[in-house]
């Protein structure tokens, strides 16, 4: 029987020590803040920013959700983020993609401090990261190393295939593998024999945007597989190809009108040695892991010794 990782667990250990590094910090005078920047009303990301600012009020850090409006421009866009750099009560910065098509959004990532850069997306944070120096790496790819260490699953020596390029996930969680002493290969949408290379993977990571595109056959049984996508399944002739027969799905989709499904058909799970559910996965990570950098990146402002993972020799610095 493949073992199920399970996100959940691994969110809530984290967020647990969070909490406390969070109490130590109050301790020495130090709230972590983090300024969440929310620009229209996109139901999914008023969902998620909300999410990050109830996780923030659990932990015990200090968060300021700013909602422009929607035909803010990108130069005071620019004004708020040069105002929320100069704040001594904000840590991190989340400015919440997507952004209106009139706002430039790379402008905008690029003019975050990179110290309090928590998404980890802004070019100096990318370069340290590939550089093997301490960075605020992207929240998504950190919580899948967190759930492969935690797990203990040797990640040393071992082939992954991560399937997507993207800034967000598929090259920095590469990157973190590869610091990991895993052997690395990265796949995207003009790779040749996808299949055979997906094939080799002991730990295989999809992050494509692609309903169950990873199929059973490309799958080495046996192997890990983490995947990351989020995607809505809401006609019944979607929701028939993955779940036809499985009488809990059928109830949310009955109830919701919709389900979610990863990048991997759950079929393929079935003969893997272990894998993160979507939802119930690598999702519940991203939060956590959001918490965590905003309290790092305070830590690394004043210069208070760091806990998190020494990128270069993948360790946890003591
Ligand atoms: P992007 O759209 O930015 O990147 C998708 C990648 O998949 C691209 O590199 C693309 O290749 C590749 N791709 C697309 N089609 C194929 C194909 N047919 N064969 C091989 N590769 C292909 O997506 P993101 O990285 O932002 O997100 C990926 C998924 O993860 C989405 O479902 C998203 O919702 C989810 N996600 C989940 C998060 C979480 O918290 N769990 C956080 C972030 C994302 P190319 O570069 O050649 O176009």
């Amino acid at each position: 029987m493949p073992r199920v990782l399970d996100g959940a667990a691994i969110a809530a250990a984290i967020k647990q020590e969070v909490a406390e590094e969070v109490r130590a910090l109050v301790g020495l005078g130090v709230r972590p803040g983090l300024a969440a920047v929310l620009v229209g009303h996109l139901p999914a990301s008023e969902i998620y920013v909300r999410n990050k600012v109830q996780a923030c009020a659990e932990l015990g850090l200090y968060s300021d959700l700013i909602a422009p409006a929607e035909t803010v421009t990108t130069d005071e866009m620019l004004a708020l983020v040069a105002e929320l750099n100069a704040r001594d009560d904000v840590d991190g910065i989340l400015i919440q993609l997507p952004l209106p098509a009139h706002v430039d959004a790379k402008a905008l990532l690029d003019a975050v401090d990179p110290a309090k850069d928590v998404d980890g997306l802004h070019p100096v944070n990318a370069g340290r990261l590939q550089a093997g120096r301490p960075a605020l790496a992207p929240c998504t790819p950190a919580g899948i190393i967190e759930i492969l260490k935690r797990s203990e699953i040797a990640i040393a020596g071992e082939h992954a295939v991560v399937v997507g390029r993207s800034d967000i996930v598929g090259k920095p969680v590469a990157m973190l593998l590869l610091h990991q002493n895993a052997t690395v290969t990265i796949c995207h949408s003009k790779t040749r024999n996808l299949g055979e290379v997906t094939r080799q993977a002991d730990i295989l990571v999809a992050a494509i945007g692609r309903a169950g595109f990873i199929t059973p056959e490309m799958v080495k049984p046996g192997a890990t597989l983490i995947d990351v996508g989020i995607n809505r399944l809401s006609t019944r002739e979607e929701f028939d190809r993955f779940f036809q027969g499985d009488a809990k799905r059928e109830a949310a989709f009955s109830k919701r009108g919709s389900v979610i499904v990863g990048d991997i058909d759950p079929k393929a799970f079935e003969i893997s040695g272990a894998y993160t559910p979507v939802p119930g996965g690598v999702g519940l990570l991203t939060i956590a892991m959001l918490m965590a950098n905003t309290v790092r990146a305070a830590k690394m402002r004043r210069k208070i010794a760091d806990q998190d993972y020494n990128f270069a020799r993948g360790e946890r610095i003591p």
